[in-house]
């Protein structure tokens, strides 16, 4: 055994809504209603206790590729319209994050750069790694894998910020008698994005991580 033994080798179980610390809870028929392997419930506060979220792997996938599948119409379709006198523009993220430099607003082209392109494709790419070499129980750079876990969940409270943007232009231009911007389709799928990447992330099972561990690390 490791000088850190994991919960499961000890036969502990922590309750996820209580923190409660439990071993050895007996099956309780009520959760599940077979009587047989009975899923067992916290002692405390009654809540079914797992070891590792059920499915977590397959479930994450899912939700990561159906978020990369939107990102794909997030970005080929107009996000905004902006008008003034001379003309009508329709604006994907990029033609749209080159329209706001050009404009002189270098500072919201880079927020907006920042959140709907070099956000989601790290959160793509980081979600994958942990996915992949979760999976094949790897013991390649398990403390950084945990640390770049935490930091996707810390981004994703920071993700809807270019939906923002869009909304906040639009609030701004509406006093605006000259010109207009209204919010298109591609922000929906963005928005779309945004939301199967965050629940992408929070169906991982970071204890995944240190799965598959061995006596001799
Ligand atoms: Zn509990």
């Amino acid at each position: 055994m490791n000088a850190l033994a994991r919960a499961a080798e000890l036969d502990l179980i922590a309750c996820t809504v209580c923190g409660l610390v439990c071993r050895n809870v007996p099956g309780d028929p009520h959760l599940d209603g077979d009587g047989i392997d009975d899923a067992m419930a916290c002692p405390r506060c009654g809540s079914t206790l797992r070891r590792r979220k059920p499915n977590s792997v397959a479930r994450t996938w899912a939700l990561l590729i159906a978020a990369f599948l939107m990102y794909i119409p997030a970005n080929v379709l107009p996000i905004m319209r902006t008008a003034s006198l001379h003309d009508v523009d329709d604006n994907t993220i990029i033609s749209g994050v080159v329209e706001l430099w050009r404009a002189g607003s270098p500072y919201l082209a880079v927020i907006v750069f920042t959140a709907s392109i070099v956000v989601p494709v790290l959160k793509f790419l980081a979600l994958g790694t942990l996915l992949l070499s979760s999976q094949r129980g790897s013991a390649w750079a398990r403390p950084q894998r945990a640390k770049l876990y935490r930091l996707v969940e810390l981004i994703g409270y920071w993700s809807m910020l270019d939906v923002f943007v869009v909304a906040l232009l639009t609030a701004l231009v509406r006093f605006s008698v000259l010109s207009l911007v209204e919010p298109l389709p591609g922000v929906i799928f963005f928005g779309l994005t945004v939301v199967l990447t965050m629940f992408a992330s929070m169906s991982f099972d970071p204890r995944l991580i240190w799965d598959g561990m061995d006596s001799d690390d």
